[in-house]
């Protein structure tokens, strides 16, 4: 049921700000001396994409045909378990940048389905959470990024509550735990620090 290291799985619809709560994360794991590896389920998609030619930027992975995501997420899942049996023993920790549901011209789709989960074996799921209204305004900012597709507030509204669902649905495969974790405005530390006493209990 379980890796040898501890597993915990970071969602949350786009813009909410899961990378910049882990990179909060990273350092005040390594501060405590944990021994923590984070990776962005994303790259591992993009740089096999883009190796092929046929995106170039991260936001256009999930406008790609179902069958090449479904290929990229694949081997994404198998190369991200791959690096962790490399540098984590039974008391690292692997932290998985993703989402729990992926908005596609073909419909809401699972990050996490069986057979990325028979990879990663999830000890938690984190769910990272604010208000529709606050996700918008920071997609808006964030003029590096193309999240125009998410829809605005009420298209953030809708992914964020199926997206729980999608999360709970997940945690079933492999007895995961959930929890929703707030990202508050102007204070992203505050949630690391949520994730950190999750791992502690792990
Ligand atoms: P994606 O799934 O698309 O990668 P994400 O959840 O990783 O999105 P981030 O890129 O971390 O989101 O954050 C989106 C934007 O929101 C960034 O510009 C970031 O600086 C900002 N942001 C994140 N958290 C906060 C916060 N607590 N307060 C204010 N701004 C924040
Ligand atoms: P992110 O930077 O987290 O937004 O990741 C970039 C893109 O990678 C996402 O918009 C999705 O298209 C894709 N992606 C990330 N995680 C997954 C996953 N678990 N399953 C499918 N696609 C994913
Ligand atoms: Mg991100």
């Amino acid at each position: 049921m379980r890796n040898r290291f501890r597993v915990v799985v970071v969602t949350g619809v786009p813009g909410v700000g899961k990378t910049t709560v882990l990179s909060f994360f990273s350092k005040m794991a390594e501060e405590r001396g944990m021994k923590v590896l984070t990776v962005n389920f994303g790259d591992f998609m993009v740089e096999s994409a883009v190796k092929e030619g046929i995106v170039k930027s991260r936001d256009e992975l999930r406008k790609l045909p179902l069958r090449k995501q479904l290929e990229l997420q694949r081997l994404a899942a198998e190369k991200i378990v791959e690096r962790a049996e490399e540098v984590l023993d039974e008391r690292g920790v692997l932290v998985v940048d993703t989402h729990a549901l992926v908005k596609t011209p073909a419909g809401y789709w699972p990050g996490l389905p069986e057979h990325v989960l028979r990879k990663l074996r999830p000890d938690a799921i984190v769910v990272v959470e604010s208000e529709p209204e606050i996700v918008a305004e920071r997609q808006a900012k964030d003029k590096g990024r193309q999240r125009a597709d998410i829809g605005g507030v009420e298209g953030v509204r809708m992914l964020m509550e199926i997206a729980r669902a999608a999360a709970i649905a997940s945690a079933v495969w492999y007895a995961s735990t959930v929890a929703m974790i707030y990202n508050k405005e102007g204070d992203p530390s505050q949630a690391a620090i949520e994730i950190l006493k999750i791992v502690e209990a792990l």
